[in-house]
């Protein structure tokens, strides 16, 4: 599957919010957004009214651009969420959530979802005991998620748990001793993601 590339701190700008895609870069007075919060081009200008259309569209962006995915993957998350019973827009933020890259991230053993994502695919992390190098394995209730246990995979993951100090979800658990590992307590509802987006409008849009 294919990934963002480019500078992603224009995507911070272009969607008006810190995204946190760059590891302990975002939390330090080096952030471009927090020295130009203004939409990324040639000629500094200020954010234009958008139109209707443009709102819908930059909540699906700011989605796409978090989560470091693409749009036909992320047409693949919608399609599902929409087969499934419940609400259409919980159901696809807890399918994103549920990635095995952001679960990685989210519970403190990379800096950033990149970061866990080549993790992932370098195949530095287990889960249940066997290796998954797919970064779009999705993960379930119960799931353990171990550390292999090499210098490397060990090295790079005490790196990340000593410069990050953020707080891991309620729906995940972290164990820190010997060989790092973390379990799924329980599924990621809506309110479990951490960025602020209105999904109704993501779902009004990919409907039409
Ligand atoms: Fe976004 Fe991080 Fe770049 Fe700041 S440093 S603009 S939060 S990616």
């Amino acid at each position: 599957m294919g990934r963002i590339t480019g500078p992603v701190c224009r995507l911070c700008r272009r969607d008006g919010l810190k995204l946190f895609l760059k590891g302990t870069r975002c939390d330090t007075g080096k952030c471009a957004f927090e020295r130009r919060s203004t939409p990324p081009g040639m000629v500094q200008k200020r954010r234009s009214k958008p139109t209707e259309y443009g709102i819908h569209l930059r909540e699906k962006q700011k989605v796409k651009h978090y989560y470091g995915v693409l749009e036909r993957q992320f047409r693949t998350y919608f399609a599902r969420a929409e087969r499934g019973k419940g609400n259409t827009g919980e159901m696809l933020m807890s399918l994103l959530e549920r990635r095995l890259d952001n679960i990685v991230y989210r519970i403190g053993f990379a800096p950033s979802r990149a970061a866990a994502r080549q993790m992932v695919l370098h195949g530095h992390v287990t889960v249940n005991g066997k290796r998954v190098d797919v970064a779009s394995y999705l993960v379930k209730a119960g799931d353990l998620l171990r550390i292999k246990n090499r210098t490397k995979s060990l090295q790079l993951v005490h790196a990340s748990l000593s410069a990050n100090r953020r707080d891991v979800p309620d729906f995940l658990s972290r164990s820190e001793a010997g060989v790092p590992e973390g379990r799924v307590d329980r599924l990621p509802s809506a309110d479990d993601v951490s960025l602020p987006v209105q999904a109704n409008l993501i779902i009004e849009l990919c409907s039409k």
